[in-house]
């Protein structure tokens, strides 16, 4: 990949969000830091070390590629796999080996790791998961025969070691009513799970996001699982303007590359794929290296905007797969070279992730993850 194009990560930032969220964490409360999906576009590795050295208790992902990638780069934090992985013997041993705690959501994977872990003389570390309404992974806890059973059965599985009850919540950050009911029903789970269990075994329950973790110590149980959040950006704008200056998350991500052409053209000349915009006026165009391949999505053709020197530079034309044309006219002492910034501040403007889900009708999560993992992360 061009090293025109770069993602620069703000460790401070990343460590101010974290500490800030810790602050809203009731006494004893752990805090898994969620580093899936390349740390929401941010670097697998580096954000799990990072997050790790700023004191994140867990760390959570979603598959045993990335949780295998985390113990091979030296990582020993804690681990939990938080979404599918196959019942395949070679991958689901290295984790019981690697001592990453999986998530189990059915009887044959229970049953699959009792089978596997005895066969190396091990435990196999798991959180069961419940479905409490969001009909997503997990066991349905409107069965409660179903949720015994499988609290039963998973009590007395030799070899496997059950460490945590968790679920995960619908619409926290837009409808506490419903998280409400949904909280209130995990509980249940929870009490029945203590049941079964006996009263000496640690169990370590939980259900909040980011969003639940900041809106009240009612969903925090013993750990909350921190993701969008952590990076800076807030899982809703309704969230944004209900938790006020409480708290202040700041971005971690900003990306950039460099102008690699720049011409004057006359009113009235087509600007790329399809004609589909014609200057009105006599333009000075810069074309950059970056297109919908790095992330930068097609529907930000005519549409979004750009940062060079402090100003806003929209989008001519269709953004292509791995170019785009900006309009920098009236920008002055303008060479090839100078850097664009597509998400970040420069001077006091700044273009935001969330600007970007606006413009494309998605949510910040998307933006930030769907930034090519190929292109090249600096720490800073
Ligand atoms: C992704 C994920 C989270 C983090 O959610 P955010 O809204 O990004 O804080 C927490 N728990 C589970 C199970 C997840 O899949």
């Amino acid at each position: 990949m061009s090293d025109l194009t770069w993602v620069e990560i703000s460790k401070a930032n990343f460590q101010h969000n974290l500490t800030s969220f810790r602050g809203l964490l009731g006494p004893g409360v752990d805090l898994l830091t969620v580093v899936k999906s390349n740390a929401y576009g941010h670097g697998l590795v580096e954000m799990g070390k990072l997050a790790t050295e700023y004191g994140s208790d867990w760390l959570g992902v979603v598959n045993l590629d990335e949780a295998l990638k985390l113990r091979l780069a030296g990582i020993k934090a804690p681990l939990l796999v938080l979404s599918f992985y196959p019942l395949e013997e070679v991958s689901v041993k290295a984790a019981i080996e690697q001592g990453i705690s999986l998530v189990v959501y059915d009887f044959e994977q229970l049953e699959f790791l009792d089978k596997l872990a005895g066969e190396l003389g091990e435990k196999a570390r798991v959180h069961l998961k419940f479905d409490v309404g969001t009909t997503r992974l997990g066991v349905l806890a409107d069965d409660e025969v179903v949720v015994d059973e499988f609290l039963t059965l998973a009590a007395k599985t030799e070899n496997v070691e059950v460490e945590g009850v968790f679920s995960h919540l619908a619409a926290s950050e837009e409808d506490e009513e419903f998280t409400r009911a949904q909280a209130k029903k995990f509980r249940w789970v929870v009490a029945r799970a203590r049941e079964v269990f006996g009263g000496e075994k640690k169990l370590i329950t939980h259900l909040a996001c980011s969003a639940a973790g900041m809106l009240s110590e009612d969903f925090q149980f013993d750990m909350a699982r921190l993701g969008i959040a952590a990076y800076g950006l807030w899982p809703a704008e309704e969230l944004r303007e209900k938790m006020g200056p409480a708290v202040d998350l700041k971005p971690a991500l900003a990306w950039k590359t460099k102008i690699i052409q720049i011409k004057t053209v006359s009113a009235g000349t087509n600007v790329g794929y399809g004609c589909s915009y014609k200057t009105k006026s006599e333009a000075r165009i810069a074309v950059v290296p970056v297109g919908y391949w790095d992330g930068v999505d097609r529907h930000l053709s005519n549409c979004g905007e750009f940062l060079v020197k402090g100003r806003r530079c929209p989008i001519r034309g269709r953004v292509c797969m791995n170019l785009t044309m900006i309009d920098v006219t009236g920008i002055e002492n303008l060479e090839v070279g100078e850097t664009v910034t597509l998400i970040g501040k420069d001077g006091a403007e700044e273009v935001t992730a969330d600007e970007w889900a606006g413009w494309i009708g998605t949510i910040n999560y998307e933006v930030a993850t769907r930034i090519n993992p190929e292109i090249k992360r600096i720490y800073v």
